[in-house]
């Protein structure tokens, strides 16, 4: 699919949203078949309290009270990351045409049973590790880190060791 950088640029700066605001830095948008932007939204679930604020749920609702019509056929969506299995269901019964997302999802709760028509975006590698920084930094951000300064150094400098242990193994032994 031939994409507009203004349409994806949309999709960063929304996910980029979510990110701000503490949810995890997802964004989906929906196109009509003039490739027309009619639906925007960011993940909403810890803000609002709601198990369903993902941004393909959020999407969809929001066209579906646009148009009064629960059926989206001919339209199809964009996604920053792959649609979980819930996402998918709904995606599914929406009768979207087709889903494009541009990081593929790492989660196992991928059983693809929902048969929803779906694709990578084929995009600038570099846009691509925007998303994905995006995303690293979010879920290194939430990663639980002792408080104690001193252990944290001492963590950091025996990875250090082991990782220098490991790319060196060749030269440790020459030596010895
Ligand atoms: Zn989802």
């Amino acid at each position: 699919m031939n994409l507009d950088n203004k349409t994806l640029d949309k999709l960063y700066k929304l996910a980029e949203k979510a990110y701000k605001k503490g949810e995890i830095p997802v964004s989906a948008i929906i196109l009509d078949k003039n490739n027309k932007i009619v639906s925007a939204k960011y993940n909403n679930r810890q803000n609002k309290y709601n198990i369903l604020g993902h941004a393909e749920i959020l999407a969809i609702q929001n066209l579906e009270k646009k148009t009064k019509d629960w059926r989206l056929d001919g339209y199809k969506m964009l996604v920053s990351l792959e649609p979980c299995d819930m996402c998918s269901m709904v995606i599914n019964k929406s009768r979207l045409d087709h889903v494009y997302y541009v990081l593929p999802s790492e989660s196992n709760d991928k059983n693809d049973n929902f048969s929803i028509k779906k694709s990578k975006l084929n995009i600038d590698k570099e846009f691509e590790l925007k998303f994905q920084k995006l995303l690293t930094n979010f879920f290194n951000n939430k990663r639980w880190k002792p408080p104690f300064l001193w252990y944290n150094i001492q963590q950091e400098g025996l990875v250090w060791l082991i990782k220098f242990y490991i790319e060196n193994i060749d030269l440790i032994i020459s030596i010895m």
